[in-house]
């Protein structure tokens, strides 16, 4: 047995373990269009669906393994012919298709999912396997529930199956119940038992049940193996899959312990971690690793003193590494004075101590009625611009008209006066976002809306954070109500009108 390459092969499964899942089904356009990006970041191998699965899988399959030529397209089988010759005719034409077929090996699959016998699953794996090589030479076979299958049967089972053509073995841990030097074991176990180890690819697919994915994948690579099957923002069944992103970057910014490399271009993961987000609808927690919007946001005093004398104090990575412009430095409530001087240099103002102890107190003092202070917030306090009220919220009343929702508002401009619109939407949320962009005159497409519940009963208030990127800058605005609706709309307005004011700003000469 020999120790395998550097080169560690990015399966994405996205589009098939990600898609099955509730919340994240995709449409067609929209797999085609997430197909595209996956390969623009770099990923070897694209888990298209499972063909079988229904005609509209089937075709988003074909057409993405006719549009989608740089990389390898996978389609998912059971060891059933039909899946099979499924496969077969979706990836007919693909530049280099794979079929992957799996079957349970557990005890408790074999027994309640299957009803078959040892000797059965290995019937069916080889005759899945050795019929899909009569369509494609690149086979992956999966072992379905491969943790908890008693290992020397594992063994056998791969064995079959590499006889039968097999070129990549997958070893799940499906239910998501390994602990990383379990895996790791299995891996060295599999390497130095399954015959000719050495010619195929071993394959680790880790679930998300105990947050332990993405530490399992890389035991798992530790232990040997050379692909890892993973998604973009972690999306999978229940608790998801490894995430991609993770993976990558601990693989990278860890080069040196693990000495491996991937393929992937690292720079695309946040762009295409939010695609991924704008299709399925589902934003990605704050303070997730690498994608999340606080990655690498420092808001504590400390933090932001040590990061500007030297960004390694707190940064591993370089956030443009992974797509990021740079580290924001969200002046909120904790911030301190050497982070506040260090943004208003880098917007080009140098002010004297008094100054700049009046402005410190002014943008704390920001603080207490909106979250994080932005570099337009600081240009407004430090070049003296009338604290505008911009536009407020009087009144908003919404009606249901069967098929569609009315919304009415009546909002109070900067000059006090007040303009009543109405607007019709979708739903209550199209309706009064459409109401608002009427009477304020600006519109914007937003980048992320959230809304939380917070206390319960008679004291519970809802909290919307929205978010809009509008000519390269993004906007956040939040809102809190009693009601969530009217909450949204303060938040909404919150992000008008600070875009109103950066408008207002860049027309002032004094400030160039
Ligand atoms: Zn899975």
């Amino acid at each position: 047995m020999n120790v395998p390459g550097p080169r560690v092969r990015i399966f994405d499964t996205s589009l098939r373990d990600g898609e099955q899942s509730p919340g994240f089904t995709m449409s067609s356009a929209q797999k085609i269009t997430f197909a595209h990006a996956l390969a623009d970041l770099g990923v070897d191998v694209i888990e298209a669906g499972f063909p079988n699965s229904s005609p509209a899988d089937f075709r988003a399959v074909q057409t993405i393994a006719r549009e989608v030529r740089a990389t390898t397209i996978a389609a998912l089988a059971r060891c059933h012919p039909g899946d099979i010759e499924a496969c077969a005719r979706a990836l007919d034409g693909a530049a280099s298709p794979r079929i992957h077929a799996f079957i349970s090996t557990s005890p408790l699959h074999r027994r309640f999912k299957l009803n078959m016998s040892r000797e059965q699953v290995i019937e069916h794996a080889h005759r899945g396997v050795t019929l899909a090589r009569t369509h494609v030479d690149d086979v992956e076979f999966s072992a379905e529930d491969a943790f908890r299958t008693e290992r020397e049967f594992l063994v056998e089972v791969f064995n079959v199956a590499v006889a039968a053509g097999a070129t990549t073995l997958n070893v799940p841990d499906t239910v998501g119940y390994a602990t990383p030097d379990e895996i790791r074991a299995l891996f060295q176990y599999l390497r130095a038992n399954v015959k000719d180890a050495d010619g195929v690819v071993f394959s680790a697919h880790c679930h998300n049940d105990l947050g332990l994915a993405v530490a399992n994948s890389l035991a798992a690579i530790e232990g040997g193996a050379r692909q890892v099957e993973c998604t973009i923002n972690g999306i999978g069944e229940r608790a998801g899959n490894a995430a991609l992103e993770e993976l990558v970057m601990a693989l990278k910014v860890r080069g040196g312990w693990f000495g491996v490399e991937t393929g992937i271009d690292t720079p695309k993961l946040l762009e295409t971690s939010r695609l991924l987000s704008r299709i399925t609808g589902n934003q990605v927690q704050r303070n997730k690793a690498i994608v999340g919007l606080n990655a690498f946001a420092h808001e504590s005093g400390i933090h932001q003193h040590g990061m500007l004398k030297n960004r390694d104090t707190y940064e591993i990575m370089h956030p443009r590494d992974v797509g990021w412009p740079d580290s924001q430095l969200v002046l909120g409530r904790h911030s301190g004075r050497a982070a506040v001087v260090n943004r208003l240099r880098a917007l080009g103002f140098v002010l004297d101590d008094a100054k700049l102890d009046q402005l410190i107190a002014d943008a704390k003092a920001l603080t207490h009625t909106q979250h994080v202070v932005s570099d337009a917030d600081l240009l407004r306090l430090v070049t003296g611009n009338p604290d505008d009220a911009g536009w407020r919220i009087d009144s908003m009343s919404l009606i249901d008209e069967g098929q569609h929702t009315r919304a009415h508002v009546a909002l109070s401009n900067p000059d006090n006066h007040t303009v009543k619109r109405d607007a019709q939407g979708d739903g209550p949320i199209a309706a009064l976002f459409a109401a608002l962009a009427k009477a304020t005159g600006v519109d914007f497409e937003l980048e992320s809306y959230e809304v939380h519940s917070m206390g319960t009963g008679r004291d519970a208030r809802g909290e919307a954070n929205l978010s809009a990127r509008i000519g390269g800058e993004s906007f956040s605005g939040q809102g809190t109500s009693r009601d969530v609706l009217e909450a949204s709309a303060i938040a909404w307005l919150d992000v008008a009108n600070r875009l109103l004011r950066s408008h207002a700003m860049q027309r002032i000469p004094a400030f160039a």
